[in-house]
């Protein structure tokens, strides 16, 4: 409605605010300086109301009807011609309202496409945030080189897998958990156990430093300790076992259940 508000000083006609666009068209086209001369006699014409030139939406109508004929000035020309110009007034009155009303229908098209493009990208992001969800459901204990699996080994049973890494890795609860143990355990120089909700019980072993305590709720992927080579260890690595069931299972088959590769 910003074009409409130079309409605020004028007489509050009906048939005004149309004729006053033809008019702004009109000098905006520069019609209205060239023809201006002849129209003197036009005004004289009875009949025609006496305006000023210049705010006369009338005579700029005929201005206009000149410019196009670009032929006689005398009266009975332009009383001719007067009707088709207000005819083509009209139309283009018309036109203008109509690119307005295309203008605005664009407007709100465009409004709609940005409002779509908002949803489909909320949407996006909510499904992003899900995935990432369901992937952090269940972490790698740590990175490294997978040394020893599961199951018979000199002679023994390993209970575990092994990851091997520099000193100082972080170690991280594969899933969340409450932790139920944190410190000194034979074998494992030191080790951290975390309960997760049904019942399996994680183990991370021959850990340097701890940064849990006993009864601390962790979170998937959450760093609980760092790699160590304390224990009966050869060198640096995380002994990591899965217990279900009061009972050692081998982990590797545990987390490619849950989309987790050693
Ligand atoms: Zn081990």
């Amino acid at each position: 409605m910003g074009k409409h508000s130079k309409e605020g000083g004028h007489p509050p006609t009906a048939a005004l605010p149309l004729r006053n666009k033809v008019v702004a068209a009109v000098v905006a086209g520069g019609a209205f300086a060239a023809v201006g001369q002849p129209l003197a006699a036009a005004d004289d014409q009875p009949g025609v109301p006496e305006r000023s030139a210049a705010v006369n939406p009338l005579s700029a109508s005929k201005q206009l009807s000149l410019a196009v004929s670009g032929t006689s000035t005398s009266p009975a020309s332009v009383k001719l011609l007067a009707p088709e110009t207000s005819t083509d007034s009209v139309a283009e009155s018309r036109q203008v309202d109509k690119a307005e009303a295309i203008e605005q229908q664009h407007e709100e098209a465009e409004r709609a496409r940005q409002e779509a493009e908002r949803a489909a990208a909320e949407a996006k992001r909510a499904e992003e945030e899900a995935a990432r969800k369901a992937a952090n459901g269940f972490v790698k204990p740590a990175e490294g080189t997978f040394t020893s699996g599961f199951g018979a080994r000199w002679g023994t049973s390993h209970k575990g897998v092994d990851i091997a890494n520099s000193i100082g890795t972080p170690i991280r609860s594969v899933a969340a958990g409450t932790v139920i143990d944190a410190g000194p355990a034979s074998g494992f120089g030191q080790w951290i156990r975390v309960k997760h909700k049904d019942g399996t019980i994680t183990v991370y072993g021959h850990i340097n430093t701890i940064d849990v305590s006993v009864g601390d709720e962790v979170g998937a992927g959450e760093q609980i300790a760092t790699m160590g080579n304390r224990g009966q260890s050869t060198g640096p690595h995380l002994h990591f076992e899965v217990i279900e069931g009061g009972t050692q299972i081998n982990p590797v088959p545990w987390l490619n259940e849950r989309g987790i590769e050693l």
